[in-house]
């Protein structure tokens, strides 16, 4: 169990994310949620081939194709983490993308930040929101699907403020499931 624990951790990769701090923070908060180490990749590649100029937004899809590439396929989690806006062809847009029972996972910030609404900047809610979502988002790497329940991490949120409604926690069956399917 000891042995299995090293080996195991989640990676975060920023793509184009200068805040550091804010990933700092958002490692130690995973942490404390997967119980796993959690370690910040010094990894670079471009964005650029994901980009739909006509959309100015980028492809999540791609994203997760490229981190899957980039990195050894014995890679427990990679989750990366950017500024840039996100989308799915089917959708306007996406908050975070990830592979079901997975490897890889995506998460923006671009649509967590209050300033996009017209309202004033607020670090701490986008913090809050960041967390919220990377652990979401992470949660369906572990094999997890959206929740019923409102008051779980799991929960689908489509709107920014929606986040702040629901706890960076999972509810008591998903909990269940997690450590269920982290110990396979
Ligand atoms: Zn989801
Ligand atoms: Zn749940």
């Amino acid at each position: 169990m000891h042995t299995l624990q090293n080996i195991l951790h989640i990676c975060l990769l920023p793509l184009s994310f200068p805040d550091h701090e804010l990933l700092t923070e958002l490692s130690s908060v995973l942490g404390e949620i997967f119980r796993i180490p959690v370690v910040i990749s010094n990894k670079h590649f471009s964005l650029e081939d994901g980009k739909d100029y006509v959309r100015n937004q980028y492809n999540s899809t791609w994203i997760l194709a490229q981190i899957l590439e980039q990195f050894p396929e014995d890679s427990y989690k990679i989750l990366g983490v950017t500024t840039v806006d996100l989308y799915v062809p089917v959708l306007t847009y996406v908050f975070g993308e990830a592979q079901l029972d997975g490897t890889a996972a995506v998460v923006s910030i671009h649509r967590l930040r209050d300033e996009l609404y017209g309202l004033p900047k607020n670090p701490q809610k986008l913090q809050e929101r960041l967390e919220k979502e990377a652990i979401h988002e992470l949660g369906h790497t572990f094999g997890l699907i959206h929740c019923s329940q409102p008051q779980c991490v799991m929960y689908t949120s489509t709107y920014a403020e929606e986040i702040d409604f629901k706890p960076k926690y999972f509810c008591h069956s998903c909990l269940q499931e997690l450590s269920a399917k982290s110990k396979k």
